[in-house]
């Protein structure tokens, strides 16, 4: 059986994710920004939170961990690079490892720039994958921790996974990545078709979320530095030499 996912916003702008067997009943939460809302989504799917799955230390992803590690007694899996930074951590993980919700095996790979340790989760067997905010819809996560260099090297693994890939970031922030993108990309049809849909979900106050890598590999600059509208681009000329991904990592800081 397939799993379950579902999505809801969290603060302002993050998502809050769960994910549930329907086998065994796990669910985990991906991230916890606050927890009223995730407790919220679990009473209403009638689900018990067994695990929490984080991907970065940062507040808005750690939040709402020691509430719901009170309430539910779930575990809570965390990179194990900044696990000394995160409340009631029980596992660390880093690249390679399986972390198993119920019968769901999810695989965990280090994508650091974001954050120094940052972590994604790949689960094969349904092709879903959390980001947290190392890749964005359209966009990429803000260079904090590490340098331009090493989140070209997470981002090259995130687009290695296969096209149907369904990938869920931290942040709603679609639009506003896709404006910067048509700057750079003007003629790019599937951007501009994209945009279309993307702001159509955001008049209705609906997410962009899911989007898969197929079409962010037509449509996201940060995986596209190669293709030849965006190195013609005047701004990525001046770069010249400064490495393929480095002035768009430098000139896009997101926060997150
Ligand atoms: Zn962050």
């Amino acid at each position: 059986m397939a799993a379950e996912i579902r999505l809801f916003p969290c603060l302002t702008d993050n998502f809050g994710y769960l994910i549930h067997d329907p086998v065994t009943k796990a669910t985990a939460s991906i991230d916890a920004p606050e927890a009223a809302p995730v407790i919220k989504a679990l009473e209403r799917e009638g689900w018990t939170l067994t695990d929490i799955l984080i991907t970065h230390h940062h507040g808005d992803h750690t939040a709402g961990i020691p509430e719901l590690k009170q309430q539910y007694k779930c575990r809570v899996v965390a990179p194990r690079r900044e696990a000394q930074r995160i409340a009631d951590v029980d596992e660390t993980v880093g690249e390679g490892d399986t972390v198993s919700v119920g019968s769901l095996q999810g695989r965990v790979i280090d994508t650091p720039g974001h954050t120094a340790g940052h972590i994604s989760y790949f689960f094969p067997a349904d092709k879903f994958a959390f980001v947290g905010d190392t890749l964005f819809s359209i966009g990429c996560g803000r260079v904090i921790e590490g340098d331009a260099q090493m989140m070209w090297q997470s981002l090259l693994k995130l687009r290695g996974l296969p096209d149907d890939t369904q990938f869920f970031c931290g942040h709603e922030y679609t639009e506003s990545n896709g404006r910067f993108a048509l700057t750079l990309e003007p003629g790019n049809d599937a951007l501009q078709a994209r945009m279309k849909t993307v702001r159509a979900a955001r008049a209705k106050g609906e997410t962009t979320m899911p989007s898969d890598m197929g079409l962010e590999k037509a449509t996201n600059p940060f995986l596209r530095v190669r293709s030849p509208g965006i190195r013609v681009n005047s701004m990525l000329s001046r770069a010249a030499g400064s490495g393929p991904s480095g002035v768009l990592l430098r000139g896009w800081c997101r926060r997150g």
